[in-house]
């Protein structure tokens, strides 16, 4: 018989990434079975962490400081803008460490599955962004459905807004369905020299968004 707030809290675990009910359970019991050496010192760290980062208005990154320290960086290369999805792909190319420009982090993909559109997304940023000295731009996305169908509305929707940015994405050597996080660093170093210029016209024959939308 399991208590109405640990059943609860069991609950709250298993909407984690990666965590099913089970996973939650178990860690539930680890945290009330540790409490002053585990579960004490993580209550404090999340309230610290949750005080202090906070999204960086520029590119959406998450820092103590606002803009961020990626933004602040007066070493990078101020005119080639490299798109992702989350901070995870942030870390993921930082890690590998060949990308020299700045970041600009959509905060999601967008999916039909997930009823997710592009007024989710920090499109409005980013088109501020791309009027202000960009002259190059690496759509870095996921090889999922929804990383096409996110790369597909910025081809039709966005770039050709910004005629004089070049624009590539990263090559189709990515497997399919592979997410950027979860990639090892040689596999996305390939695929990001390997990347190719991008233009509205190879999708001359498809439906841009904003047709797709009103179609419905
Ligand atoms: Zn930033």
């Amino acid at each position: 018989m399991v208590g109405e707030k640990l059943r609860g809290l069991i609950q709250l675990l298993s909407k984690f990434p990666g965590l099913g009910p089970r996973s939650a359970r178990r860690i539930a019991l680890y945290l009330l079975s540790h409490r002053s050496k585990v579960l004490k010192p993580l209550m404090a760290y999340l309230d610290d962490v949750n005080l202090r980062y906070k999204y960086c208005s520029v590119c959406h990154y998450l820092d103590e400081e606002d803009p961020c320290g990626l933004c602040r960086s007066k070493t990078r290369d101020s005119t080639t803008l490299c798109i992702v999805a989350c901070i995870g792909d942030v870390w993921a190319l930082e890690r590998a460490s060949f990308f020299k420009g700045y970041y600009h982090i959509l905060g999601g993909l967008i999916s039909l599955s997930h009823g997710k559109n592009p007024e989710d997304l920090n499109i409005e940023t980013l088109k501020n962004r791309l009027s202000i000295g960009i002259s190059e731009v690496v759509v870095a996305l996921d090889s999922t459905l929804d990383g096409q169908s996110t790369l597909h509305y910025l081809i039709q929707d966005v770039f050709p807004l910004y005629p004089h940015i070049k624009v590539s994405s990263l090559a189709r050597g990515l497997p399919m369905g592979g997410e950027l996080e979860s990639l090892d660093q040689a596999t996305l170093m390939s695929a990001f020299w390997g990347r190719r210029e991008v233009n509205s016209a190879l999708f001359s024959n498809t439906t841009s968004w904003s047709d797709f939308e009103k179609g419905k």
